[in-house]
Formats: C-alpha cells, sequence, structure tokens
C-alpha cells in the first residue's frame, strides 16, 4: 500500500485568532513495506501527521493519494482507509477502555464488523504477537505497567490486520529496559508481518538501531529524508534544532578528529565497535 503527500498543510483552529499551522507543505512518499522512523522536537507536528494518515484529520490544504486514489474525493471510503493504516496513539491510556486486555483487543475487529469467532481469533493472534503474557488477558488494562499497556494498545491495532501500523512515541515513559523490550517487538513484527512500519520518536536513539530511513520534522516541516546514515551525516544542523544524533556518531567523529582513521558513518553500537576493532588492526 503506497501513500503519497502532496503539499500537505494543516492548521489547527484554521481562521481564529489561535489558528496553529502544526504542518507546511509536507510532501512524503511511503512505500509498501518500509520501516521508517519520523523523529521531531515536541510540537514539530509528528501526531499531526500521523492522524492526517489514517483520515483521523482532514488537510487543510493538498492531496493524500493512497494507491492512486485520493482520500479527499467525496466518494472516498474513509472507514477502510482506517482499516488500513493502524494508528497506535501516543497516549496507551487513550485507547484502552474496556473491562479486561482481551477484549480491549478485541475492539478494533468487532467494529470491522467481523463475527465474534473470527474478533476472538485476531484478538489471540494479536495479543501473541505482542508477546502478552497469557496470564493477563482477562485481566483489567488499567493494572497494567506501562510496557504492558504499550502491548495491548498495538495488539488491538494489529487485531484489524493493517497494512501499515504506525506508532506514535510509544517508549515514551518506559525505562530503558521496556523501551527495548517495545523496540525490537516492533523490529520483529515489521520482519514477521511485512507490513509497512511508521515509528515516531523523540529520540534517535530509538530509531537509529532499526529504521531504513528516518523523517525528520522540525517546525511542521519536513527537513530530512533519508537514510539513517545520511541523516546522521547532519549531526551538527540537527543540534541546532535540538536534535541530537545517536552517541556513537558523536564518539565516530571524536576518534577521527583525534587521529584514528575511523569512518564516522556507524549508526549502531555494533557497527560503532567493528569500525573501530578494523582502525585499530591497521593502524
Ligand atoms: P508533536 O507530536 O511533534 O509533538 P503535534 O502534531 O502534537 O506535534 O503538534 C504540532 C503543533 O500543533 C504544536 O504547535 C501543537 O501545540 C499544536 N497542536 C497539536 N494538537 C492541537 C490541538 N488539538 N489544538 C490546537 N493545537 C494543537
Ligand atoms: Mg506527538
Amino acid at each position: 500500500m503506497s501513500i503519497i503527500l502532496d503539499k500537505i498543510n494543516y492548521s489547527y483552529s484554521e481562521g481564529t485568532a489561535y489558528q496553529i499551522q502544526a504542518l507546511k507543505n509536507v510532501n512524503l512518499e511511503i512505500k509498501d513495506g518500509q520501516f521508517i522512523g519520523v523523529i521531531g522536537h515536541t510540537g514539530s507536528g509528528k501526531s499531526t501527521l500521523t492522524q492526517l494518515l489514517n483520515g483521523l484529520l482532514k488537510a487543510t490544504s493538498g492531496h493524500i493519494y493512497v494507491d492512486g486514489e485520493d482520500i479527499y474525493d467525496e466518494d472516498y471510503d474513509m472507514k477502510k482507509l482506517r482499516n488500513k493504516v493502524g494508528l497506535v496513539f501516543q497516549y496507551p491510556d487513550h485507547q484502552l477502555f474496556e473491562t479486561t486486555n482481551f477484549e480491549d483487543v478485541c475492539f478494533g475487529p468487532k467494529n470491522q464488523g467481523l463475527d465474534r469467532k473470527t474478533v476472538e481469533l485476531r484478538a489471540y493472534e494479536a495479543l501473541r504477537q505482542v508477546k502478552f503474557p497469557e496470564d493477563l488477558y482477562y485481566q483489567p488494562p488499567f493494572d497494567l505497567s506501562g510496557g504492558q499497556k504499550r502491548r495491548v494498545a498495538i495488539a488491538g491495532v494489529l487485531a484489524m490486520k493493517p497494512d501499515v501500523l504506525i506508532l506514535d512515541e510509544p517508549t515514551a515513559g518506559l525505562d530503558p529496559a521496556g523501551r527495548d523490550e517495545i523496540l525490537g517487538l516492533v523490529s520483529d513484527m515489521h520482519k514477521n508481518l511485512g507490513i509497512t512500519i511508521i515509528l515516531v520518536s523523540h529520540s534517535m536513539e530509538d530509531v537509529a538501531e532499526y529504521v531504513e530511513r528516518i523523517i525528520v520534522m522540525n517546525q511542521g516541516e519536513v527537513m530530512y529524508d533519508a537514510p539513517p546514515k545520511d541523516v546522521y551525516a547532519h549531526y551538527k544542523e540537527l543540534e541546532a534544532v535540538g536534535l541530537a544524533a545517536p552517541q556513537v556518531t558523536y564518539l565516530m567523529h571524536d576518534l577521527a578528529s583525534r587521529g584514528l582513521a575511523v569512518g564516522t558513518s556507524a549508526t549502531t553500537v555494533k557497527e560503532a565497535a567493528k569500525a573501530i576493532a578494523e582502525a585499530l588492526r591497521r593502524s
């Protein structure tokens, strides 16, 4: 499923004194099966972008084409779009409201009009996909830890079998272990399910290890849209807008400036270790 955003603008409270332009001339193409990171400071327009992608918000101007169809055409089926582009919201508490975790995951497929048996099969499958502990299936969602809440929220969207899964800041509020678990899970889902994944975060460290493409948002505009290495090469410009590159980027540049003949393009600790070991062997 391919999505094209063509000259998208979005303003909140348009035409009032409180008007805020959240997105400015955004042009993007989301290709089938990609694993994309969307990075940006708080207020840069990330959440607004995610809500435009699944039709919850309508652009103030510009067009969005899904598989060639303009989603703002009068006869376009928005319900179909929301089924195909699943969005896991920034705050899981806003998404969990049923009496048990299992019922929560059933909510989406139930709304799709599927019969009860199919709904339940979908829910079990999704809960397994997110590795949610079985003994918690029939417990209430508000008792869960932050990480487990994320899993239920993700399962609820997976159960609708989307082609595109958007996760808005899925690691916010988690400790480092919880963060790594969720990111590992998302990466596994990309590998195993073959769906397009858009991972939104305000931290480069979050996406550095996993994604193939990074879209950097700054004040409502797309600042960079490139593979991670190419984006981190702009680490000085990123810093200027309050976004740091991953720590390994700094380490590699430091080592190079101190005379070690090492390349600076490593984006993960593993790549960095390999590059440093090779440079040391050569020296
Ligand atoms: P991010 O997710 O990157 O933090 P948002 O898309 O939430 O950014 O916000 C982009 C801009 O739109 C910010 O200036 C924010 O204050 C504003 N904004 C977001 N939601 C609303 C809203 N419901 N009403 C008015 N302004 C909003
Ligand atoms: Mg946000």
